[in-house]
């Protein structure tokens, strides 16, 4: 079981704060994320706090959970935003969050993002190759700005988590290659356009070790020195995100302090700005997803199956990744029975759950698939004529509706005959 302040059992029911999710599912039927906006708030103070002696600035990575509620409830403790594509800067944007607060990454920016990032004054552009340079030159050029950029390196570090979320590696198609960056610096005499403000790198994701972080930092510290020799100022220095989280209570992940306690040190005497970029830490474990059982089953090896109401349209994490996922019953029961949980969707990756212990709940009762915040309701999609599913914030004793559930109309609204 995953213990949490803000998921627990009273009595038997499993709540979200002070409301049972009972009710929730009651009210607004399920497949149904609920969010607890105090884990929310409760994830960031714990991650200020432990990097409070360093002067230092946190973006949170919007793709984790673009909802615009979880968004504004981080926005309105200070925190800004790191956006990976127009769509997110918009979303940003209509969260509230002041556009010298956000930073606008991504590896393939098209020319009207760049447009649209430079019209709206974001704090920086995050450049990944050197045509991606020449690009926002000519059009900051154009728009008769001069764009501030970070330039995104590539530490060539392998960062020990899963293949395809690992991003500092030189295989993978992230940041500019150390080998280049000589011509990076000497191009930036040739693009009167750009001001070189930030370095910047990001070496994946749910990364439990702190060691390929100072991996990565120790080259990032070597880079700096060398653009402060050519004559660069660079005010910020940008570690990325990456930083772990618990999904299995027996993989219990890293402390942020043990991060903290590594990275001070080393970026403390630099006298810059330091970034952070954090998705995962601040929202995985403030969500989970709520689904009914919708019918049991067994077949002639005894083998033992939950059909439950969501499906990878909803969480793909296990599908895509093999991510594990603690799934409780809303509906207390001390008695587990080894089962499979999964979805209604065709398709055989379609499980949140294999071969594990599971609450014997009944049909009609609701399970719940935690630590579902992060990489979820934004991966869902209409596969299988899906509607992507509702989602509340739940607030002490106060619930809000913060998406609806799509309807049959919106289905096809874009499609015509
Ligand atoms: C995805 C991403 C992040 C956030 O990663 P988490 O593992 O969710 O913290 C931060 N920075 C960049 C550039 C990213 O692509």
């Amino acid at each position: 079981m995953l213990d949490s302040n803000f998921f627990h059992y009273t009595g038997t029911t499993l709540c979200c704060d002070e409301v049972s999710l009972e009710e929730l599912a009651t009210t607004f039927g399920t497949p149904l994320f609920v969010t607890s906006r105090r884990s929310l708030i409760d994830s960031y103070q714990i991650f200020e706090l432990a990097f409070k002696l360093l002067p230092h600035f946190t973006c949170y990575s919007v793709k984790a959970n673009y909802n615009l509620s979880v968004i504004r409830t981080l926005s309105e403790l200070g925190c800004g935003c790191d956006v990976n594509s127009g769509g997110e800067l918009y979303r940003a944007l209509q969260a509230g969050v002041s556009p010298e607060k956000i930073i606008f990454a991504g590896v393939g920016k098209r020319a009207d993002e760049i447009v649209y990032a430079l019209q709206s004054e974001v704090l920086m552009l995050k450049a990944e190759s050197l045509s991606e340079l020449r690009a926002i030159d000519r059009i900051a050029g154009e728009l008769g700005k001069r764009a501030a950029v970070a330039i995104r390196i590539n530490p060539n570090v392998t960062a020990e988590t899963h293949p395809y979320i690992t991003t500092g590696d030189s295989k993978e198609k992230f940041g500019i290659d150390e080998l280049e960056l000589p011509s990076v610096f000497s191009l930036f005499s040739q693009l009167p356009n750009l001001k070189l403000v930030g370095l910047d790198m990001h070496i994946g994701s749910q990364i439990f070790d702190p060691e390929f972080y100072l991996a990565a930092t120790v080259k990032l510290l070597a880079i700096f020195k060398a653009s402060k020799e050519l004559g660069f100022a660079i005010e910020f220095l940008d570690i990325g995100g990456g930083f772990p989280v618990t999904y299995d209570p027996l993989k219990p992940a890293t402390p942020i302090e043990c991060f903290a306690e590594k990275l001070i040190p080393m970026l403390l005497p630099l006298g810059v700005k330091v970034i952070f970029e954090p998705g995962r830490y601040l929202v995985a474990n403030a969500s989970v997803l709520l689904t009914r059982i919708l019918y049991k089953k067994s077949n002639h090896t005894g083998k033992q199956f939950f059909v439950v109401d969501a499906g990878m349209t909803e969480l793909i994490r296990p599908a895509l990744y093999q991510s594990h996922h603690e799934v409780q019953s809303v509906t207390f029961h001390d008695e587990t029975v080894v089962a499979d949980v999964v979805g209604p969707i065709c398709e055989s990756s379609d499980f949140f759950a294999r071969h594990r212990a599971i609450p014997q709940a009944e049909e009609g009762e609701l399970l719940a698939v935690m630590s579902s915040g992060a990489y979820a309701a934004v991966m869902s999609s209409n596969y299988n004529g899906r509607l992507r599913p509702a989602e509340v914030m739940v607030n002490g004793s106060e619930v809000k509706l913060v998406r609806k559930r799509e309807t049959l109309e919106q289905l096809v609204q874009n499609e015509r005959l």
